[in-house]
């Protein structure tokens, strides 16, 4: 049984007024509030089990790193990952794709090669792939969309040449909550051997996600977007392609053996490990997954899902508002536009009564650039969140369409 009551209650900050209202949050696109058990993993952590992981051998190092290698093995289940020696923990998923970017185009890439990527990536899967171009005198291509937010899947076959080297694709875009077919993605990849990348910033949190059914060669996430602290990540890549990559940053952990001359590297998945991770974020980020287990993705999925059509619903009631992003299937977001409003001043006014949304051009500029807009907008849903928000929300929404009318 999928309770949000008692779900709300697991999550204290959602009891609070803001702007002497109950709080609505809508921003969980942005991050995501932690559950009370989360709250807890890192209490008991700096209270109880504090010490730094892999190099002690006393007891709370011990247990430290007990707790860093179980939450590794939490990942693995939640993903369904072969093995857990594939799950690198990281700062989040900019880190994610950054260390894939850099590490992939050192070890692969050289001038006039092309690596894909779509027109609507989070800047942070975009940025990181426009330097690796640069440095390396390597084209980047673009798989367009059009204007309901769906991805040409003609368009990227066509993108594929003898120098295509890689494809890194977001699985849910955070500003149009399209869910691109990444299985289909995937698969034309695979059929001209090019290795492909999921940003998974925005699925991890609202669908299952089987990295083996997918197929795909590397998946990325944050934990903060999944009801864990921030400073938590996760790159998952397939042990063959782990091997073949260079370490990406150099210092403690990563290591074998190390001389004045030469340094063996350590064996997955310390050697992506580099320095002291944020252990008791990764403890912590287990806990949210296991959190998240107990309640059923599933059943948060069929939540959310509800939720989305409710809200769509809603926001279609009122003329004065466009909904930017059409796609059949969608999760986690809307973005629209307030007929005469700039969305900075839809935002602050809804914050006024207590509604968290986010506005402008949610790290996705070309998209923005696409529709010809500032910005939009964005409501964004998590599993506490409820239909009476919604109509709360809708409300205020009418109220403020009228007033820049
Ligand atoms: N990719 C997508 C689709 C996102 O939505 C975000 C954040 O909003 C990111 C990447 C970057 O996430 P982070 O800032 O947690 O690294």
């Amino acid at each position: 049984m999928f309770d949000v009551q008692s779900i709300r209650n697991d999550f204290p900050i959602l009891s609070q007024k803001v702007n002497n209202h109950d709080l609505i949050y809508f921003d969980n696109g942005a991050t995501t509030q932690k559950p009370q058990v989360v709250i807890d993993t890192i209490v008991d952590a700096y209270t109880k089990t504090n010490s730094n992981i892999h190099r002690g051998i006393h007891t709370l190092s011990q247990t430290s790193t007990n707790l860093y290698e179980q939450a590794r093995r939490t990942v693995q289940t939640f993903i369904h990952a072969p093995s857990d020696k594939e799950i690198i923990f990281t700062k989040g998923v900019t880190e994610s794709l950054n260390l894939v970017a850099q590490t992939f185009s050192e070890a692969f890439l050289k001038e006039g090669d092309e690596i894909i990527v779509s027109a609507m990536e989070h800047h942070s899967n975009l940025v990181p792939w426009q330097m690796v171009c640069e440095r390396k005198k390597a084209t980047l291509k673009f798989i367009p969309f059009n204007h309901d937010g769906v991805l040409d899947i003609e368009a990227y076959k066509k993108l594929f040449t003898t120098k295509t080297k890689f494809v890194s694709v977001v699985h849910v875009s955070n500003t149009l909550g399209t869910v691109n077919p990444i299985k289909l993605l995937i698969d034309i990849a695979h059929e001209h051997n090019v290795p492909i990348m999921i940003d998974g910033a925005q699925s991890i949190q609202h669908c299952p996600i089987d990295v083996q059914a997918l197929g795909c060669d590397f998946f990325a996430f944050s934990g903060h977007k999944i009801y864990a602290p921030t400073g938590t990540g996760v790159l998952w890549g397939k042990e063959e392609w782990l091997e073949k990559l260079p370490p990406y940053q150099g210092g403690g952990d990563m290591i074998k053996t190390v001389s004045l001359e030469k340094t063996i590297y350590n064996e997955l998945p310390f050697k992506f490990e580099a320095g002291t991770t944020n252990y008791v974020g990764a403890h912590a980020l287990g806990t949210a997954l296991r959190y998240l287990m107990n309640i059923g993705i599933e059943n948060i999925q069929k939540h959310e899902a509800e939720l989305m059509a409710y809200a769509t619903q809603k926001l279609r009631e009122i003329p004065q508002v466009t909904i930017i992003g059409n796609a059949e299937e969608k999760a986690g977001a809307i973005s629209f536009l307030v007929k005469g409003a700039h969305c900075a001043d839809v935002g602050m006014i809804l914050d006024k009564q207590g509604i968290a949304i986010r506005t402008g051009t949610h790290c996705t500029e070309p998209i923005m650039t696409y529709y010809g807009i500032p910005g939009t907008a964005r409501m964004s849903f998590a599993l506490y969140n409820t239909k009476e928000e919604i109509d709360y929300f809708a409300k205020i929404l009418s109220k403020i369409a009228l007033m820049f009318e």
